[in-house]
């Protein structure tokens, strides 16, 4: 299916603009995805017609709101596959979901001497909540070693499962990379071993068809503003009876049955993981943000971003200098790269210079970086708004910028 770039891209007032007087070329997608129309309009129009608080007002504006927000749990149910809606559960964003199953699964449930595996391709998010927990609990963090195409090695993965691992939390789609894991094959085998899985779709779900039964995984968490939607705002998906017999993460409003000095009895899913006033306009305006990717499909997503990330590497591999970081085959739209001789942030300041926005550093994977030996890369991701002027755009400038050192 041929997508109509222009008309697309029509949707998104951000991207019709200059920077340093040239056309904007935005390519740090993987680190937040610009916003369509629809979502900024629904945004207004939360705020200037149903503002409250939901879930105990008695009033028609009350009610509105707690329909709207409530219907989006369930298109973010249909989206990843859910069994139910009430396993579906708003957090601040990827970040926070982690943090959330670190602090109360993991409270409960893993114990000094047990053991948790992540890769070395972790976002830091990934990372360090583990870290704090194996340091409270006395648990053991195992890495998962990578090839240098930026692939898991499977098979030492399978030498790190025993029955003293009790999860593995693994990322999706690297954003460091475009790596794409195999993430099934990873829960049989954990499970195999009475293991839960978290998966860190933060790069996934924007590209990638998502089937949380299909797949079995016991967590999935992810980011609404990688997902054309708004900042602030992250799902938690998790097994009803997974959430079920873990403890609640935050204390307050809304997480709780009955409160008493003696005692306090705490809310069914997903509202015991809900306390305080959630972010209600976010996630109302969520939904078109939802329904402007099942609109298009993810298979004509994948399937645009695919031809522009080939596109890219055959304008980009033949330049003089240029050194790609992560080969794998099976990617998301992410090139990873450096210049011969060139820092990656000035060769990013000189890609802003001509209007190409690009993300530089150590994508918050400074563990990846140091496995192969480098202290960042340039990123550029692509999205379903590119087209393949951008990507001759980059190529181009990439060219010259390589000469000057090359
Ligand atoms: N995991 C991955 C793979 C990511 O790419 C990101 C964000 O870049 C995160 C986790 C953290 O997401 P957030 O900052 O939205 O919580």
């Amino acid at each position: 299916m041929n997508l109509n770039i222009d008309q697309i891209r029509g949707l998104f007032p951000v991207l019709h603009q200059e920077v340093h007087g040239k056309p904007l070329v935005y390519l740090d997608n993987a680190a937040t995805t610009q916003k369509p129309k629809s979502v900024l309009d629904r945004l207004t129009a939360y705020y200037e017609q149903d503002n409250s608080n939901i879930h105990r007002g008695a009033h028609t504006l009350a009610d509105r709101a707690t329909r709207d927000y409530e219907e989006v749990r369930e298109t973010v149910q249909n989206f990843i596959g859910a069994k139910e809606a009430a396993e579906v559960i708003f957090t601040k964003g990827t970040t926070e979901g982690i943090n959330l199953v670190a602090k109360t699964f993991g409270y409960k449930f893993i114990h000094e001497g047990d053991e948790i595996i992540i890769s070395t391709m972790e976002h830091h998010s990934n990372i360090v909540p583990w870290q704090m927990l194996c340091e409270e609990k006395g648990a053991i963090l195992k890495v998962i070693p990578i090839l240098d195409s930026g692939e898991i090695l499977f098979e030492e993965f399978e030498k790190l499962l025993s029955k003293k691992t009790k999860l593995v939390s693994i990322v999706h789609a690297s954003n460091a990379l475009g790596t794409i894991n195999p993430v099934k094959k990873i829960i049989d085998a954990a499970h195999g071993f009475g293991a839960k899985v978290l998966l860190d779709g933060a790069q996934s779900t924007s590209h990638l068809e998502i089937d949380v039964q299909e797949l079995d995984c016991d967590f999935l968490t992810f980011s609404a503003h990688k997902l054309y939607g708004p900042t602030g705002l992250g799902i938690l998906y998790g097994k009803r009876e997974i959430l079920e017999a873990m403890p609640p993460f935050l204390g307050g409003g809304e997480m709780i049955r009955e409160v008493s000095f003696e005692r306090t009895t705490y809310n069914d899913i997903p509202f015991k993981f809900e306390a305080g006033t959630p972010n209600i306009a976010d996630v109302i305006a969520f939904k078109p943000a939802l329904d402007f990717i099942n609109g298009i499909g993810k298979t004509a997503i994948k399937g645009h971003e695919d031809e522009l990330l080939q596109y890219a590497n055959d304008l980009l591999l033949p330049i003089k200098g240029f050194i790609p970081v992560g080969t794998a085959q099976n990617k998301v739209s992410v090139i990873s790269f450096n210049i011969q001789g060139m820092h990656p942030f000035d060769v990013g300041q000189m890609l802003d210079a001509r209007g190409i926005a690009v993300r530089t550093g150590h994508h918050c994977t400074q563990p990846l970086m140091k496995r192969f030996g480098i202290e960042g890369t340039v990123r550029a991701s692509f999205s379903v708004y590119n087209s393949k002027s951008e990507v001759e755009n980059l190529a181009e400038s990439v060219s010259r910028i390589a000469k000057i050192k090359n």
